[in-house]
């Protein structure tokens, strides 16, 4: 499976859950190379793992990696100044989340925090067999109301969206859409990714949203490395649930996260399809070509802005780089107004690569029989 976090190094690609150890793994590796007639051949344990580790393959992924400063400051590769500098910008956001939750407690704004949850598969069903194919890829894009607890969660899998810009711009703006029916700022927390939160995609549906319905709406980024929100504690109540259970359908998902809170209330869960989506990405309803606050070499780039403000009454987006200075207008935009309009974004639903395709069709005989028609009518 490939990362799905923004990192560095996100071109490795992760192994599924079945193995907890690298000495598990040679182990499973050992027994297929004997049953397959390959014991002559075996590689020795310090070869296999640097061949795996060449190969560029790690066994999980882990929920969320430490903070990389923090870690560099231990081992001794970062200095005093630049740790300390980091401290302040982690607490100073943290302030900033706790001032804009006691206005949401006071009604004064809506609060709401986001994230995606760990990738998961499907179908997970414990026969050894299946450890060789790979499997449908499935996701869960959590917005959750700090004011209220309502926390609604939006399921699909690769065969209904991918993991772009335009797929999280339609969950964000679903979720204003239904909940914000008073006229009050809204402001959105989330780590920095790009591709989730931080795009010019979303920039425009939120600032178009923001003038057609007169509201305010701002973006604040919390410090990488020290992103946890409460909807981390959602995904942690969903994972539990999730423990040792079978899943034969992406809808298995679906209907366990249901049943993973009672208090104060249950989750809300959204099963997407393909038709749900319109396609923010068509830049004939943008106003603005970029949001890279500056346009000399040295100038901030998109990952160093902290702060976005939608503002219905200029029509224009400000941003702050440091939530202690004062906001800047975006400098690239255009003077035209376009007249909204959102085509579909999605005709019909992707497919899937061949061997996908093939491998989850020779999965289907150690599924129930009522399941295999959703296999069966998978595209590729
Ligand atoms: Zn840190």
């Amino acid at each position: 499976m490939p990362s799905h976090y923004c990192r560095k190094d996100s071109t490795k690609l992760y192994l599924e859950q079945f193995f907890q150890t690298k000495q598990e793994l040679y182990r499973e590796y050992k027994n297929y190379c004997d049953e397959n007639g390959f014991s002559n051949l075996i590689l020795s344990n310090p070869v296999f793992d640097q061949t795996f580790s060449e190969l560029n393959l790690a066994l999980y992924q882990p929920k969320k990696d430490r903070c990389d400063i923090c870690c560099g400051f231990e081992t001794k590769n970062i200095s005093e100044i630049e740790y300390q500098k980091h401290l302040e910008k982690k607490e100073r956001a943290r302030q900033e989340k706790d001032k804009d939750k006691e206005l949401a407690q006071q009604e004064k704004v809506y609060t709401f925090c986001m994230d995606l949850q760990a990738v998961k598969i499907c179908p997970v069903v414990n026969a050894s067999k299946i450890y060789y194919k790979t499997k449908l890829a499935v996701h869960n894009f959590t917005i959750y109301d700090m004011n209220t607890h309502v926390c609604r969660n939006y399921w699909f899998n690769e065969t209904e969206a991918d993991l772009s810009a335009p797929t999280f711009t339609n969950f964000i703006l679903d979720f204003i859409k239904d909940k914000c029916t008073k006229n009050i700022p809204i402001i959105l927390y989330s780590d920095g990714c790009c591709y989730q939160n931080r795009n010019c995609i979303l920039s425009n549906a939120l600032l178009n949203y923001s003038i057609k319905k007169k509201v305010l709406i701002e973006q604040k980024y919390l410090e990488k490395g020290h992103t946890q929100m409460e909807c981390d504690a959602v995904h942690s109540l969903i994972e539990r649930k999730l423990k040792n259970r079978n899943i034969e359908l992406p809808s298995d998902y679906v209907k366990l996260t249901k049943e993973a809170r009672t208090k104060p209330f249950p989750l809300e869960v959204v099963d997407v399809n393909h038709d749900f989506f319109l396609d923010y990405a068509d830049q004939k309803n943008w106003i603005y070509n970029s949001i890279r606050p500056g346009r000399k070499v040295n100038d901030p780039t998109v990952t160093d802005l902290r702060h976005l403000k939608y503002n219905f009454e200029t029509k224009l987006i400000e941003y702050k780089i440091d939530f202690n200075e004062e906001f800047q207008p975006l400098p690239v935009r255009s003077l035209k107004y376009p007249e909204i309009e959102y085509n579909v974004l999605h005709q019909r639903r992707l497919k899937i690569k061949e061997i996908k395709w093939k491998h989850l069709q020779e999965i289907k005989c150690v599924l129930s029989k009522d399941c295999h028609s959703f296999y069966d009518n998978l595209l590729h």
